[in-house]
């Protein structure tokens, strides 16, 4: 393999000789100058060189092919064709948009193939002279064998993400597919980590590949920063919540190594009042979908996901990725933490280490040369600090109206008493009611600290601090399950008034409404449960007819 050029690139897009129409479309977009990746690339695609590329996503490496297909390798009234192949749907459209947008001043159509999406109309769009072909192994390997895919006509063949492919097991459809296209073709290959596996496809397919490759010590550091948590593995999503209140991450995508953890995860942060949302194979494609628009119109705060679920979505705006649980080998850590900090930016990268995973963090250091700062949890002191600024916080967003003459007056009497500290303890000790009341009115103050949590506070009848202060009297609640949910476009607010109007109770006695998925839950006061049950009965809801019971455990 022949070494990266020693000799100075441009740094500009038009430093590179980039055609003014393809320069229009990268203006539209916002790139003002090639990542390196880019910048790297370029000249040798160009000359026609099969390229292996060592990058991760997030360094402008779907641009780094994309740019030269469109300016270049594809001539605007030829009828060859570019075929790009990625481990994901997500990710095949992703790059489909992606070179779209770079073409948008040529004559150049892209079409994205990919299971689970009408045949017919990829179908179609190929028939129509698409020239840039994304899509996942499986489905482009059916339309080779169909023949709606002309393997005579590709030129240029992309493997992005050829390590990802690798290891979700396309290596036989990769391997079909490339033994009918074109020899002489010119082969890309992209990959975060050049393994044996990755060698022995660019030995089999490629014709004297040139390398760009980072240094191994800094694949996985470039602009992130790494730091690890220490956490016993008992009570780790409260670990979890904890940090997320301590670090305060704008945004995240929190991995999970199990789809049951994923859940879970997201659950609990729903319930902390976090603007979360999960996303695991599992989910029907509508909802991956509505989850994925909202992570694109970055609605959506923390996306708690597993690998496969995560892979090839474009998460560059996301802050932060934090490691859950850590990944079972060292390359997925920095596929993982590479989704962070990318075109330039920098990212962090949080990780909850338990006593069982400490192997993994050592390989990181030995194999990667990533050493992660170590943090502590907040001690309870810290914790106990945060939660008077939050009340504090809390009372002067409640009372906002300037004192008049009289009252202020009274105040600063009050506080030149030799007894203030003490009135004033009395005082508060009664606004924030005994220790447990005091709890759930830390989590509305919490709730109101957080950022991005409107999208919860819709879901989430959140209860005003005055409601939890006229509601002193302890007074045992039961949960109830409605069994009509997210998926329903159920409202909280839609099934609190329901409840109210149905039943007559008064809305300080409904307490936190959850909407879940399939079902949702609602807090009453156990001396009326029975009564809200037998009321209920009959009504309908999106034209769903409602039934209540008593929950059987959250
Ligand atoms: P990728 O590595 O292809 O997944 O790209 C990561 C993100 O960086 C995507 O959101 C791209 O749109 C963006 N990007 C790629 N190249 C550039 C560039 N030269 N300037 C600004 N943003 C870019």
């Amino acid at each position: 393999m022949n070494e990266s050029p020693e000799e100075r690139i441009p740094d500009k897009f038009e430093e590179l000789g980039i055609c003014e129409d393809v320069l229009r479309a990268l203006d539209e977009m916002g790139w003002e100058s090639p990542t390196p990746v880019q910048r790297d690339s370029y000249p040798l695609v160009i000359d026609g060189h099969d390229v292996i590329v060592q990058s991760r996503t997030g360094t402008g490496k779907t641009g780094a092919f994309g740019i030269p297909l469109v300016d270049r390798l594809l001539s605007e009234h030829g009828n060859e064709q570019a075929l790009v192949l990625a481990p994901t749907r997500e990710l095949a459209l992703q790059s489909a948009r992606e070179i779209s947008k770079l073409g948008a001043h040529r004559q150049i159509d892209t079409v994205a193939v990919y299971g689970g999406a009408s045949m017919e109309r990829q179908i179609q769009a190929l028939e129509k002279g698409a020239r840039v072909i994304s899509g996942t192994p499986g489905r482009v390997l059916d339309h080779l064998n169909r023949g709606t895919i002309k393997a005579s006509r590709i030129r240029v063949l992309v493997l992005d993400e050829a390590d990802e492919m690798l290891s979700m097991g396309f290596a036989k459809e990769l391997n079909a597919i490339i033994e009918k296209l074109p020899k002489d073709r010119q082969t890309l290959l992209f990959s975060a980590t050049v393994d044996r596996a990755i060698k022995r496809v660019a030995e089999k397919h490629m014709r004297d590949p040139h390398f760009l490759g980072l240094s191994g010590d800094h694949v996985g550091a470039l602009g992130i920063e790494h730091f690890v948590y220490m956490v016993s593995g008992v009570g780790r999503v409260a670990n979890l919540v904890t940090i997320l209140e301590t670090e305060d991450p704008e945004s995240a995508l929190i991995f999970c190594n199990t789809k049951a953890e994923t859940e879970e995860v997201a659950a609990a942060l729903q319930r902390a009042g976090f603007n979360a949302e999960w996303l695991t194979g599992d989910r029907p494609q509508r909802e991956r979908e509505e989850v994925l628009g909202r992570v694109r119109n970055e609605e959506l705060r923390f996306l708690v996901a597993t690998d496969v679920a995560a892979r090839g979505i474009d998460v560059s705006h996301l802050t932060h990725v934090i490691n859950f649980s850590l990944p079972e080998n060292v390359e997925q850590y920095v596929h993982r933490t590479g989704r962070t900090g990318r075109a330039g930016r920098t990212g962090t990268a949080i990780s909850l280490v338990g006593p069982t995973e400490l192997g993994i963090l050592y390989y990181l250091r030995l194999q990667y040369r990533i050493f992660p700062i170590e943090r502590t949890l907040p001690s309870e002191g810290e914790q106990r600090t945060r939660q008077e600024a939050d009340r504090i916080a809390m009372i002067d967003a409640a009372y906002r109206k300037p004192p008049t003459e009289a009252e202020l007056a009274l105040v600063r009497r009050f506080l030149t008493h030799p007894n203030a500290e003490r009135m004033l303890a009395g005082l508060l000790g009664a606004f924030f009611g005994t220790d447990a009341e005091a709890r759930d009115l830390d989590k509305v103050a919490a709730t109101r600290r957080r950022r991005g949590s409107e999208h919860h506070r819709e879901e989430d009848e959140g209860r005003s601090a005055r409601d939890v202060d006229e509601d002193q009297n302890e007074r045992p609640t039961a949960t109830l399950y409605v069994n009509v949910g997210r998926r329903d476009e159920l409202k909280a607010s839609e099934l609190g008034r329901l409840l109210r109007d149905r039943t007559g109770l008064k809305r300080k006695e409904i307490g936190r409404i959850r909407v879940r998925d399939k079902h949702s839950l609602v807090d009453v006061p156990e001396d009326r449960a029975q009564e809200v049950i037998e009321s209920m009965a009959g009504a309908v809801l999106r034209d769903r007819e409602i039934e209540l019971e008593r929950a059987t455990g959250d």
